[in-house]
């Protein structure tokens, strides 16, 4: 076991690269069977998914295009709060099978964002993909089909992921140490 500090964060080796390989190669199978004469678009969902997406993308052996988003934080008026608008959506997806490209989902609540932004451009479906779900987590209901795999609610960094930016070029899935 490996055992790093970010900051004032300790965190200790939880997914090794070799066994997160495993979960996206199966994940991207099931998207090959399912969706395999729709040339989906692989929307991913940027910074947490860069390195998932790039993984991800080169197990799929369907026809296929990718495209990158952000989500943009922003103060909104007081009664809502913080508001995240989903930036750099240039392609027209009327029509199109989207498959959204996401490094975890945690209480979903920026999946139902996504979900209602791009809802409102006319896709011809829209679909998840994540490489790691909270499942206690999850507090609106959302239909996940792609999960690589489920993990308890701590915190972690690595392959993508970051602590405070920090972290994201680690190559396995760190878990924080509970001091
Ligand atoms: P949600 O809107 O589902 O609550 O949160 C999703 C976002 O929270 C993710 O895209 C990610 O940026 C962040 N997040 C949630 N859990 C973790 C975690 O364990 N580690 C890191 N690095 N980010 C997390
Ligand atoms: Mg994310």
């Amino acid at each position: 076991m490996n055992i790093i500090k970010i900051k004032d964060l300790t965190f200790k080796t939880f997914i090794p690269e070799k066994e997160i390989l495993q979960h996206v190669k199966a994940v991207a199978e099931e998207i090959n069977r399912d969706l395999a004469d729709k040339n989906p678009l692989f929307l991913a969902v940027l910074n947490g998914s860069f390195v998932f997406a790039a993984d991800l993308l080169r197990y799929i052996t369907i026809p296929c295009e990718i495209s990158f988003v952000k989500l943009a934080s922003y103060q909104g008026t007081i009664s809502t709060g913080e508001v995240k608008e989903v930036i750099g959506l240039n392609e027209d997806i009327s029509g199109r099978t989207v498959v959204i490209v996401e490094d975890i989902v945690d209480t979903g609540q920026t999946m139902k964002r996504m979900l209602e932004t791009l809802g409102t451009r006319n896709p011809g479906s829209l679909h998840i993909c994540t490489l790691l779900l909270k499942p206690e987590k999850l507090q609106v209901p959302l239909n996940i089909e792609y999960v690589a795999m489920e993990i308890p609610n701590d915190f972690i960094v690595g392959y993508g992921l970051d602590y405070d930016q920090q972290g994201r070029q680690l190559r396995d899935i760190y878990t924080v140490v509970e001091p």
